[in-house]
């Protein structure tokens, strides 16, 4: 999709399309390392960048809020669009370039575009500025592309290299690499804490109203980041609090589906590896019918196993990955829940609802990767939403 809006921007621009080693400059996907261009010595860049340039140089350049980060970013882009009610683009997956005028532009320019950027599509950016910029929380990721942490957390640190004094970073205090790039960076720094008033006041919101994108301690921190944002654009916490308790989460993080059997159901597809689904393991208080599964990364299992069988009222497990997490379940310690294993997801979700009781959660959050029986996480999330809403309207 990106390829193909940087091509036709690149035309309407009146640009000429060679190939890489005639160029003047090379706008690689985030897909293809630099290194993958030996012969190439001209400027190679992400698109991001290359877009970033050609709005900078408008006569009223859109204000530009980068978040990056290992978890939530998508999220916290998407609340900080919904509060500021502005544009969003990058990895979420909506080019950048799109918002570039070209002579025949007649749309009204945005204020401001709140651009997620991950760390391919920032190793090649270098004179992008954000003037906010938004650091979440940095752990162990993409060990194929940046084999230590320190070229990781050095490609996120680039969002922040050409801030001055006049912009903000809002940063993950308690994430040691988060609070190491926030220091490098020239901006206003604000901490993403847990004292914050803004952060008590979104505590309070969900407890007396049902914020269904807010679901889980990981939404309040991520709702306080999209929340500093808006407060450096001058925005009321009012206001903030007003936008947010209307925040409708994004498809497959944690997802309200519907209400089945008086269960509310969830499609938290997202979670491909056991770390995201701890994240909704602790989201919700009600007795939780979890449904894991899918292809097997060959992970060790037992410590996540431990977890779940402490936190689940029930466990039901399909896919590739059944036999081996069902054996490793049988194995921990804890008093295990009752257990069940299928072979595709139709069946868990039967067999999740056969042992539910009206006011629990049946909680999709499969801890694995999809490619076992679907295409990817959003097919999946698909499937089981279609599924759910099928037997919702079965029963009405
Ligand atoms: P990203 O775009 O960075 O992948 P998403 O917003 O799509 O982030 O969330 C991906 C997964 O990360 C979610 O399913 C959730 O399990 C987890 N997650 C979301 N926000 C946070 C957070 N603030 N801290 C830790 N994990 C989070």
């Amino acid at each position: 999709m990106t390829a193909k809006a940087v091509t036709q921007k690149a035309i309407d621009l009146g640009l000429l399309i060679v190939t890489p080693e005639e160029a003047d400059i090379v706008i690689a996907s985030p897909g293809i390392p630099p290194k993958s261009f030996p012969s190439v010595t001209c400027e190679i860049i992400s698109e991001i960048e290359f877009a970033y340039r050609y709005l900078i140089s408008e006569q009223r350049p859109p204000s530009i809020i980068g978040i990056t980060g290992t978890n939530g970013k998508s999220t916290v882009t998407a609340m900080i669009a919904h509060i500021l009610d502005c544009p969003m683009a990058g990895n979420i997956g909506i080019p950048l370039i799109q918002y570039v005028a070209t002579p025949d532009t007649k749309t009204s320019r945005p204020e401001q575009i709140v651009v997620e950027l991950s760390s391919y599509q920032l190793e090649t950016c270098n004179t992008l500025r954000p003037h906010v910029a938004v650091v979440l929380g940095l752990t162990p990721d993409h060990i194929d592309r940046h084999p230590t942490m320190e070229s990781y957390a050095a490609a996120k640190q680039r969002l922040i290299a050409t801030q001055t004094p006049d912009d903000v970073v809002i940063y993950d205090a308690t994430n040691t690499w988060s609070r190491h790039i926030a220091e490098q960076s020239r901006a206003q720094k604000q901490p993403i804490s847990e004292t914050s008033t803004l952060y008590h006041d979104i505590i309070a919101l969900t407890q007396t109203q049902t914020c269904l994108g807010l679901i889980g301690k990981h939404n309040h921190l991520n709702a306080l980041s999209a929340g500093l944002v808006a407060r450096a654009y001058g925005v009321s916490d009012a206001h903030i609090l007003e936008k947010l308790s209307s925040y409708q989460a994004l498809p497959h993080r944690i997802e309200w589906v519907g209400t089945l059997n008086g269960c509310r159901v969830f499609n938290d597809s997202k979670a491909t590896n056991p770390e995201s689904t701890d994240v909704a393991l602790a989201a919700f208080e009600a007795p939780m019918h979890v449904i894991l599964g899918g292809k097997d990364k060959g992970l060790n299992l037992e410590e996540f196993a431990r977890r779940v069988a402490e936190k689940a009222a029930s466990i039901t497990v399909f896919g590739e990955i059944a036999d081996r997490l069902v054996s490793v379940l049988r194995t921990v310690k804890h008093p295990l829940p009752p257990l069940a294993q299928t072979v595709t997801l139709a069946e868990a979700l039967t067999q999740a609802l056969s042992v539910s009781k009206p006011d629990d959660v049946i909680l999709f959050s499969p801890a694995c990767s999809s490619f076992d029986q679907f295409q990817s996480f959003e097919h999946r999330g698909d499937v089981f939403r279609d599924m759910v809403q099928e037997r919702m309207n079965d029963v009405s």
